[in-house]
């Protein structure tokens, strides 16, 4: 199947090619032709299956056609990342065409937003929050909307939203097309969808479960070593870009310093940073700038970074569903990516159940010649400790040491290598 087939809009088709897609992802071949004919939607899909330019594709066709400079396709998401997101991939489907797309979250100034929407804008990305405030400002007429998006909208109930999300609805027009898209469908989504979508056509792609391109591994360590089976895999590995994920907001910043201060180019994206510093991490981390991103899970929703080769979980997530949310920051759109998880025997219970979700026991790894110290009896033990440190571990000795058994994928450089490079250019 081609993006021909969908007969959009030449300009369209243009954006498709600007953006490198050669063939549709299977949500996109299912979705587009109900959504380009009005139909509402209930799309059930993970993250990285190219959901959203299923839904932006076919709105935009509708906007080259009719009245611009009103706002006609609204869509919230629960994150500020990734309405950015959504904003950009609009902006660049929709580069040849007269469609305006405008963002409005919470953490920035109004101002901007607001003279952002004077000069007019057919499609806003919304968080809910700022969207409510705006309207009740009068900043923004939702009265025109002929299409309502609504991602990721699990978690945008896991995140409070659901009496807010009611609110925007009942600023909506009733007539009108609404596009439902959510990864998981616990009782009280279910609930929304069945009041707001009139007769909706059901687009799933897989079983809910992570990407398939993604491989997953186990490593089992006492929470007090993993800092240093951290620098090991790290050192071990052939990485490109490596997202890591941590429990907390402090993990995540004291972790990206530890790794800046042994020589990688780390940075940290967690909620306490302003929109500013979030966007800087994640553009340093597209651009190259950051071959590693230490990441809380609430600041890492919407990031889309292609090209991350491996996620760590240095923590274990919370749920099976959070997990899926992870990886699926990896192995995004056909491309393979590996996923390593640290756990400790506390998590055994989370484990099974995702193995559970992917049918099939995930591999448990150890590293060769690591010292993993007492064997875990779930006590935390200081990671500054008195134990000595092994030969292999030692970064003064790595640094300037060969790497030893490991698997090297030729088409991808370490991180180290790649600032060996760096260095050696300049
Ligand atoms: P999404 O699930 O919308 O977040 O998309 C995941 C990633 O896949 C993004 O980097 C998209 O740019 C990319 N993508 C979406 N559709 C396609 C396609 N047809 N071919 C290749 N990449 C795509």
């Amino acid at each position: 199947m081609t993006f021909e087939q969908f007969n959009l809009d030449p300009r369209l088709n243009a954006g498709i090619r600007a953006m490198g897609y050669q063939t549709p992802t299977p949500i996109q071949q299912r979705a587009i032709p109900v959504v380009l004919q009005d139909r509402d939607v209930l799309g059930l899909a993970q993250t990285g299956t190219g959901k959203t330019a299923a839904f932006i594709l076919p709105i935009l066709q509708r906007l080259t056609r009719g009245k611009l400079g009103r706002v006609r396709a609204l869509i919230v998401a629960p994150t500020r990342e990734l309405a950015e997101q959504i904003h950009q991939d609009t902006r660049q489907l929709g580069q040849k065409t007269r469609v305006r797309s405008t963002t409005v979250y919470g953490g920035v100034s109004k101002k901007r937003q607001v003279d952002a929407l004077r000069r007019g804008a057919e499609v806003v990305v919304a968080c809910p929050g700022r969207l409510l405030d705006l309207h009740g400002d009068r900043a923004i007429d939702l009265s025109k909307v002929e299409v309502l998006v609504l991602d990721e909208a699990d978690r945008m109930c896991d995140m409070g939203f659901l009496p807010d999300i009611k609110r925007i609805l009942r600023l909506l027009p009733r007539e009108r097309q609404t596009l439902f898209f959510s990864a998981t469908m616990p009782q009280e989504i279910r609930e929304l969808a069945d009041t707001i979508l009139d007769d909706p056509e059901t687009v799933q792609v897989d079983a809910i479960a992570p990407a398939k391109t993604v491989s997953h591994a186990l490593y089992p360590v006492s929470s007090g070593r993993k800092k240093e089976l951290l620098l090991t895999t790290l050192e071990q590995t052939a990485t490109g870009r490596v997202l890591i994920f941590v429990r907390t907001k402090h993990r995540a910043r004291a972790l990206a310093t530890d790794l800046d201060k042994k020589g990688y180019r780390a940075s940290a994206l967690q909620g306490n940073m302003s929109q500013n510093a979030r966007q800087r991490s994640i553009d340093g981390f597209r651009k190259g700038r950051y071959d590693i991103l230490v990441a809380t899970d609430v600041a890492s929703r919407g990031i889309d970074v292609s090209d991350i080769s491996h996620v760590i979980n240095y923590d274990m997530p919370d749920t099976v569903d959070a997990y899926t949310h992870r990886i699926g920051r990896t192995g995004r759109a056909h491309k393979s990516g590996e996923a390593f998880t640290f756990v400790g025997q506390e998590d055994e219970k989370l484990v099974r159940q995702i193995e559970k979700l992917l049918g099939a026991r995930i591999e448990r790894r150890t590293v060769e010649g690591f010292d993993y110290g007492r064997p875990d009896n779930g006590q935390r033990t200081s990671s500054s400790g008195s134990r000595s440190r092994s030969a292999r571990t030692d970064p003064r000795r790595s640094r300037s040491g060969s790497r030893k058994h490991k698997s090297y994928n030729p088409r991808s450089r370490s991180a180290r290598e790649r600032r060996a490079q760096a260095q050696s250019v300049g």
